[in-house]
Parts: structure tokens; sequence; C-alpha cells
């Protein structure tokens, strides 16, 4: 059984008080342990596609189906997706003064998990993590985000997805901007969660310097909301120095 079975998914949003689709019918399968790689114009519908299967409101899912571990969650919130094991990064996460980041990870691992969590046990993950991500210890008590440059916001996110190791993490853009040793480091991060047995991911991205030292299975390409093209981790490599134009031309 897949993990995530997407069926014929159609999705508008709301502009200016008209419905406008977005995705046209959009299948994508990810298995247990499996890695996929987005690709596509700016505009494709790649970032819609994240805020959809994540249940954001604001994305109207008028067709088709998400299957999320044997359960079409396409009415579920968000909340409860999140709960059912899935995660998705932002691109622009949040900045909360007076809540320390090492507050806000246990609270969404207790709201995930539906349990207590224990103190030492947190404490120890969370500084191993952190070690992995090239963290300095004192970030557990800042404020969450707030003066985080851009690559130490990208590194919490990370640092999030480690402490809730979630089935399925969706990971939008978490490279862009970066410089490249926050690359490597966020590439780093990326590589222990795929050590978790069963841990699957869809990797948004347009930079291929991300994905050099990770495992990848497929890569899918997304034009004018619809996927198409799927291949192996080759396509990357292809559509790096081809672009996009020779797949949206076979696709005509
Ligand atoms: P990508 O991530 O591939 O660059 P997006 O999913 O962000 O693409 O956007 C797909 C299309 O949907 C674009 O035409 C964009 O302008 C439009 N769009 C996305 N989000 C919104 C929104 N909240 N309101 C209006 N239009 C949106
Ligand atoms: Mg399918
Ligand atoms: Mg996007």
């Amino acid at each position: 059984m897949s993990l995530l079975n997407v069926n014929n998914l159609t999705v508008s949003i709301e502009d200016d008080e008209n419905l406008k689709e977005i995705l046209h019918g959009v299948n994508i399968e990810i298995n247990k342990g499996e890695t996929h790689v987005l690709m596509g114009p700016n505009g494709a519908g790649k970032s819609t596609l994240g805020y959809a299967l994540m249940g954001n409101p604001r994305y109207i899912t008028e067709g088709g189906e998400i299957i999320f571990d044997g359960k079409n969650i396409v009415d579920e919130s968000a909340d409860k997706r999140a709960k059912a094991g899935m995660f998705l990064s932002f691109q622009n996460p949040l900045e909360v003064p007076g809540l320390p980041l090492s507050s806000f990870i246990r609270n969404a691992v207790e709201a995930v998990s539906g349990k207590r969590v224990r103190m030492m046990q947190f404490k120890k993950d969370l500084e191993k993590n952190m070690e992995v991500l090239n963290m300095d210890k004192d970030y557990a008590n800042r404020a969450l985000n707030v003066g985080f440059s851009g690559g130490e916001k990208k590194k919490a996110e990370i640092l999030q997805l480690l402490m809730l190791s979630p089935k399925l993490a969706i990971l939008d853009e978490t490279d862009s901007g970066l410089d490249v040793d926050a690359v490597r480091t966020v590439s780093a991060g990326i590589k222990e969660y795929q050590k978790k047995k069963d841990g699957a991911l869809l990797i948004i991205t347009h930079s291929t310097r991300i994905l050099e030292s990770l495992k990848v299975d497929y890569t899918h390409i997304m034009v004018d909301g619809k996927i198409i093209k799927t291949g192996d981790a080759s396509l990357v490599d292809d559509i790096n120095e081809n672009g996009f134009e020779k797949y949206i031309q076979e696709s005509k």
C-alpha cells in the first residue's frame, strides 16, 4: 500500500471572490521510504500542491482524492493531517516573539503525537539534531525565528522535521536563498531524516545543489497545474542542463 496516493486532484483558490482552478487533475503516488522531487517553472502550481496536500483552507479541493496512509483525507483539517503524519515546511516561517524555539517544537511534538513529551529525552534528542544542523545550543532558547537569518530559519524548520519525524515531509523550496554552507547543512538534515525507516519526502525545489548528496527515487515536472513528466533521479540533471522546454513541447 502506498503512503500517499493523489488521484486526479483539482484545486482552486479564491481570487477576488472568483474561484480560479490552479491544479487540473494531479496524480502522484509516494511509497514509504521514497524521495520524490517536484520541479517546474514559476507559477506551475508546486506550492499549491503542497498547501492542498497539507489542507490549507485557502486551497479548495474541487475534485479527486488524497489517500494518505490508507484514508481519504480530502475533507480533513490541516491539524488532523499533521496528526496523521504529514509535515509541510513553509517558505516564510512565522516569527513569534516570546516563544522559545524549543518550546515551540515541544508543543508541536505533543500536539502531533497526542502524548506528553519527557523533558530529558526531548532535550537529548533536540541537542543531537541541533548538532547535525550545526546549530548553536543557544538557539533552543531564542524566540521562534525572531531575528533569525534566512539560513537559520531553514535550519529551525529542518530541526522541527527531525523532531516531529513525520511519515511524509513536504519541503517547499527549503533551499531558496541559502548560501553554499547553509545548503550543505540543510541537506545533511534532510539526509538524517532519510535514515528514518519509512520516512518519505516530497522536495519542491529549483536548485539541484540540495539534491547532490541525497538519494532521489523519482522526479516530477509540473507545468500549468499538471504533472507532465515523471522520471528517475537523472531527470534532475537533464532539467538542469536543458531546462523544461523540451518536456513542455513533448507534452503538447
Ligand atoms: P509555484 O509554486 O509552482 O511557483 P504556485 O502554486 O505558487 O506556483 O502558484 C500557481 C498559480 O496560482 C500562480 O498562477 C499563482 O499566481 C496562483 N496563486 C497561488 N497562490 C495564490 C493566491 N493565494 N491567490 C491568488 N493566486 C494564487
Ligand atoms: Mg494514483
Ligand atoms: Mg512555489
